[in-house]
């Protein structure tokens, strides 16, 4: 069975109503792409966004969710809100959440549930320090991270796997070709769907290298967050990813 290709955008804490006609130029570019195209900008502009894209090719995501659907949990958004603001995926588990909001593998896991519940697709993300790579405990730490924040019935869940080395991210530094393939076939030994499950690489992807990460047999795609605020950089990696015309994996 053929793995999607997923090119998806985090634009972080950035983005005010005046950025939509940025998906004017995307729009194009998605449609004439063998991704699917994701951009998941702040929660305020879930909705102005998925509305500016109807019609397209393009995808809407939230970056977080809560585990529970409603409640009193001020300033937080569940995963039906954003299913309802016209989102179709959730970026979960982000190394800037573990560390500034001290997620857990299992808080990971319970918006993982949640997520899937309101037909959102979960995109996990997993990623070892510098000390633990240097520590030559990357592997373990990512099997780790994988075997905590997984749905448990993610045999039967539709999701997305995102590897991005901590040390990686916002820095201009990114994993060699070598480190990429192996920590992508080291994940795709431990899913439930290996076949199907796309798996993405994150941290520093740019124009310039996004066709060679890509072009590794395990690399489903890419999560790219710098880039992803300035449409000809995303755009020039949504075309790495090769045009509609060629068969997607
Ligand atoms: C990210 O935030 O998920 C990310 C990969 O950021 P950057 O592309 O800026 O390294």
């Amino acid at each position: 069975m053929s793995r999607r290709t997923l090119i998806a955008g985090n634009w972080k804490m950035n983005g005010l109503t005046g950025s939509l006609d940025y998906f004017r130029e995307l729009a194009p570019v998605a449609a004439d792409s063998a991704a699917e195209v994701l951009v998941c900008p702040p929660a305020t502009l879930i909705h102005p966004v998925a509305q500016a894209c109807r019609g397209t090719r393009i995808r809407v995501g939230g970056q977080d969710c809560h585990a529970r659907n409603s409640g009193a949990h001020t300033g937080d958004i569940s995963a039906p809100m954003l299913r309802d603001a016209g989102a179709s995926h959730v970026i979960l588990g982000h190394s800037e959440r573990r560390a500034g909001h001290g997620e857990r593998d299992m808080d990971v896991q319970a918006k993982a549930a949640a997520a899937s519940a309101a037909g959102l697709v979960p995109v996990i993300c997993v990623g070892e320090t510098l000390t633990e790579r240097e520590a030559g405990q990357a592997v373990e730490v990512v099997a780790r991270q994988l075997a905590g924040s997984l749905p448990e019935n993610s045999a039967i869940v539709d999701l997305v796997i995102a590897y991005e080395p901590v040390w990686a991210i916002g820095t201009g530094l990114t994993a060699s070709l070598t480190d990429v393939a192996e920590m992508h076939a080291a994940i795709r030994e431990r899913l439930k769907n290996p076949l199907t499950t796309c798996i993405l690489y994150g941290g520093s992807v740019k124009p310039d290298n996004a066709e060679a990460l890509l072009s590794l047999a395990d690399v489903d795609g890419a999560l790219v967050g710098g880039a992803s605020l300035d449409v000809t950089d995303f755009s020039a990696i949504v075309r790495a990813a090769g045009s509609g015309t060629q068969l997607a994996r």
